[in-house]
């Protein structure tokens, strides 16, 4: 240890405090050099809606911890619904096991999927989950012809092998992983945007790929409505009821992602519900255990595991170490009984005009490519890619959590823990920071 700590550059006039040089010179970060890593700042705990560093600034989390933290952080109900379960087990494997946090959690996520949905796989995270979901539709076609995938560009289904294959090919990554990856079929992201007049032609690369390429394909797998780490997009819900045309015409199975938009972040508890279409294949993740631990879950249609279950192997073929936790199962059924208990809507909603009412000028501003808000998701799109490390040194400085990708700087607060007027600190933080930004 002392070995190691006295490696590389000393620290000079870094804060000890919130930059820790053991952190920038041995943890990898998510998608950070180690020659030059992005600024990390340490968090000594959180509460709520807020962030307290260690120097015991405290910023306002615009963020969600990346979607997930809808309660807020430490918060009461759900630290006793896992203490509770710590002190019955944390954890027994679910071969051949099962436990009552399994099943009410699956009772109660039956009750609010889609009405088709009928059985419900565990598994560890977003990604296993996406992996899970393309596993299934393989095995469900039974037949070594149909094993492919497509999606459309601007996806994202997270950094597993599969999950990367689906990932759009230009902001993922695809271009680190080359030859490695499945080769997948892309549409274009659709054109029409949420709120515009449906445009029919929106949907035209997607039904010329699917008709091209139907004996190949074991399914399609996309994020409904919502498109998000892969450039928070919102389209038009009318391009999922042509999908399942398309899809049931074809026997192709249809695959929502929803890790991201559950659990109220669009305004509907889910995003299908925009459409009205179900999948074959649902996943959920994320804000699934309230942003607690990991867990996620994938949902499938009767037909579907039907197809599977007397299919050649005739059983499903995955089965992780920590499958239905029991942990992750009982702060999910805690997180998700909190969220239906409470005025969950009229809460999203009021937060979506807050956000359409303050980010609006930021329309008027010439860097600035576009302004859109659905839900509990505010975006401000600039023409200049946004140098993150220096972005959010600045949002310290404001006393805000943000993190820009790309082109895109978005707000997605914790919407169960936001005060009215910490969501008008983010949005006039996010504002002049926009403003700040070069322009192109
Ligand atoms: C985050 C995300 C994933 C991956 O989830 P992890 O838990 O990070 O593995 C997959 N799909 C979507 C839509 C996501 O937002």
């Amino acid at each position: 240890m002392s070995d190691i700590s006295t490696q590389g550059t000393p620290l000079t006039d870094r804060h000890e405090s919130v930059h820790d040089d053991f952190d920038r010179l041995h943890l990898w970060h998510p998608y950070t050099s180690t020659h030059n890593p992005l600024p990390t700042y340490k968090v000594d705990h959180a509460e709520g809606a807020e962030l307290v560093l260690a120097d015991g600034t405290r910023l306002i989390d615009g963020m969600s911890s990346w979607w997930c933290v809808i309660h807020g952080y430490n918060h009461p109900v759900l630290n006793k619904a896992i203490s509770e379960q710590i002190g019955k087990m944390s954890h027994v494997m679910f071969g051949g096991l099962t436990h009552q946090p399994a099943i009410e959690l699956g009772k109660l996520l039956l009750s609010i999927l889609p009405p088709s949905m009928n059985h419900i796989f565990y598994a560890d995270s977003g990604s296993v989950a996406t992996e899970v979901a393309m596993k299934m539709a393989v095995q469900a076609q039974n037949n070594h012809k149909r094993t492919n995938f497509a999606t459309i560009r601007n996806g994202y289904h997270g950094d597993t092998w599969n999950a990367m294959s689906v990932c759009d090919p230009v902001t993922g990554m695809h271009g680190a992983f080359g030859p490695a990856l499945p080769v997948r079929f892309f549409a274009d992201a659709p054109t029409c945007r949420f709120d515009d007049e449906w445009d029919p032609e929106s949907f035209t690369p997607m039904r010329r790929l699917l008709n091209e390429h139907a004996d190949e394909l074991a399914g399609v797998i996309l994020e409904p409505v919502v498109q998000g780490a892969g450039g928070m997009r919102f389209y038009h819900p009318q391009y999922l009821r042509e999908l399942r045309r398309e899809c049931d015409r074809l026997g192709i199975l249809l695959i929502f992602d929803e890790i991201a938009t559950g659990f109220g972040r669009t305004g509907k508890l889910f995003a299908w519900e925009h459409a009205g279409v179900e999948p074959d294949i649902m996943l959920i993740g994320k804000a699934l255990t309230g942003g607690y631990m990991t867990f996620s879950a994938v949902a499938a249609s009767a037909k579907v595991a039907d197809m599977i279950s007397s299919g050649e192997a005739g059983v499903m073929m995955h089965g992780p170490t920590f499958m239905g936790n029991p942990l992750a199962c009982a702060v999910a059924l805690a997180s998700v009984r909190l969220l239906l208990d409470s005025p969950w809507q009229q809460r999203i909603q009021r937060i979506e005009s807050i956000m359409k009412e303050r980010l609006a000028p930021a329309a008027d501003m010439p860097n600035v490519r576009d302004v859109r808000v659905l839900g509990g998701i505010g975006v401000i799109e600039v023409d200049t890619y946004v140098d993150c490390g220096e972005f959010q040194k600045r949002c310290v400085k404001e006393g805000v959590w943000i993190r820009p990708f790309g082109h895109n700087c978005y707000i997605m607060p914790p919407y169960m823990a936001v005060t009215d007027a910490q969501v008008e600190r983010l949005c006039d933080a996010l504002l002049k920071l926009v403003k700040e930004l070069p322009s192109s």
